[in-house]
C-alpha cells in the first residue's frame, strides 16, 4: 500500500493555506466564513466593523514536524480556549494527521514498536472524534476528520505484520529485480504453498544469519541466472531458515514462480530452507511458518485448507515427508 496519508497531509496544507488566505480578509467575519471559502459570495457583505484579529498562533506557519506537533499539543492544552472552534478543530486535524504521517513513515522504516503504534493511534482517533463532535467544525475539516479516522484503522490492521519480525531484502542482500519479466499479482491471493529448498549448505549445523542469507543469493541468482530458469527474481516470496528467521523475498506485488504455469496465480510461496527429505524442520523453523501463516491468512482471508505443500501440484517431494505431514495436520 502506498502511504494513504499523503492526501490527508496534503488536505491539511491546503486547508491552512485557505485558512491563512480566510485570515487576510480580517477578523471575526473571515473566521466565520471559513466554511465557505475560497467561494466568492454573491451578494455584498456589510461594512465589518474593524475589530482587532485574534493573535494568529504560530504553528499555523510552521512545517511539519514533531516540534510543531509539540507546539500545537501546547496550544491545544494552554491557548485554544482563547481563539474560534473552528481554529481548535484545526489544530486536532493538523496535530492528528502529523502523528499519522509520521507513524506511517516509521512503520514503513520499521522502526516503531507495537506499543508506541498503538498509543499513536489511539491519540489520534481520539483527536479526529473530538473534531467530528465539534459543532463548529466545517463540512472539509469533518471529512478530513472521518478519513484520519480510516487511516487509523488500516494502521492498525498493519500493526499485525510488526508481530512478525521479518528480514527485508536489502537486509540479506538481494538484488533488484527484473521486473519486466514479471507478472503483477492478479485478484488478491487465495492459497499458500510450502517448499524446502532442498539444499544443505543453511541446515541446522550451518544456520547462521550470514549462512542463510548467501544461501538465498544463490537461490535467486539461480532463478535469475540459469538458462533454464531466467526468471525476474528469486521464484518464492518468503523463505524461513532453520533458526527461525523470516526472509522477504520476491514482493508480494508480483505472482511467483514456484508451483508451476497457472498454479502460480494468486499463490503465495514459502520456502524452509534446508533439505527436508531426511529431516524434520526444526521446532524454531516451525514457529516462525506458524507466525508467518497466521499473519498472511488473516491479511489475505485464506482458509487453512488453502495452505498446501508442493507436492500437492505436482509430482516432487518437496518439501519432505514431516512438513508435508505437518501441513496436512494444519488447522
Ligand atoms: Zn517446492
Amino acid at each position: 500500500m502506498k502511504r494513504p496519508d499523503e492526501g490527508a497531509f496534503g488536505a491539511a496544507f491546503l486547508s491552512s493555506r485557505v485558512f491563512r488566505l480566510c485570515a487576510r480578509l480580517g477578523g471575526a467575519l473571515a473566521l466565520s466564513a471559513l466554511a465557505a471559502c475560497p467561494s466568492t459570495p454573491i451578494y455584498s457583505e456589510p461594512e465589518p466593523v474593524p475589530i482587532a484579529a485574534p493573535e494568529r498562533p504560530a504553528w499555523l506557519k510552521e512545517p511539519l514536524s514533531w516540534k510543531k506537533l509539540e507546539q500545537i499539543e501546547q496550544w491545544i492544552d494552554h491557548d485554544s480556549s482563547r481563539h474560534s472552534r473552528e481554529l481548535v478543530a484545526e489544530a486536532e486535524l493538523q496535530l492528528n494527521e502529523g502523528r499519522m504521517y509520521f507513524t506511517r513513515r516509521d512503520l514503513d522504516a520499521g522502526s516503531v514498536s507495537r506499543e508506541t503504534l498503538t498509543v499513536r493511534v489511539e491519540n489520534a482517533k481520539a483527536g479526529f472524534t473530538k473534531v467530528l463532535d465539534n459543532p463548529a467544525a466545517s463540512s472539509g475539516q469533518r471529512v478530513r476528520a472521518e478519513s484520519g479516522l480510516r487511516l487509523c484503522g488500516v494502521l492498525m490492521s498493519t500493526q499485525k505484520a510488526q508481530d512478525v519480525a521479518i528480514i527485508k531484502r536489502a537486509q540479506w542482500g538481494a538484488r533488484p529485480a527484473r521486473t519486466g519479466n514479471m507478472t503483477p499479482l492478479k485478484g488478491g491471493w487465495s492459497r499458500i504453498t510450502i517448499h524446502h529448498s532442498a539444499e544443505t549448505s543453511s541446515d541446522p549445523d550451518g544456520g547462521s544469519f550470514e549462512d542463510s542469507a548467501n544461501t538465498l543469493r544463490l537461490i535467486q541468482k539461480y532463478h535469475m541466472d540459469d538458462p533454464d530458469h531466467r526468471w525476474g527474481d528469486i521464484g518464492y516470496h518468503f523463505a524461513i531458515d532453520s533458526g527461525g528467521r523470516i526472509f522477504e523475498l520476491r514482493e508480494l506485488q508480483w505472482q511467483g514462480a514456484h508451483a508451476g504455469g497457472n498454479n502460480n496465480q494468486q499463490n503465495i510461496g514459502i520456502c524452509m530452507l534446508g533439505n527436508l527429505l531426511k529431516r524434520s524442520p526444526t521446532p524454531a523453523a516451525l514457529k516462525s511458518l506458524q507466525l508467518l501463516l497466521k499473519d498472511l491468512r488473516g491479511k489475505y482471508r485464506i482458509p487453512a485448507e488453502r495452505v498446501a505443500p508442493h507436492n500437492e501440484y505436482g509430482s516432487t517431494q518437496c518439501p519432505g515427508p514431516s512438513l508435508t505431514a505437518w501441513i496436512k495436520n494444519y488447522k
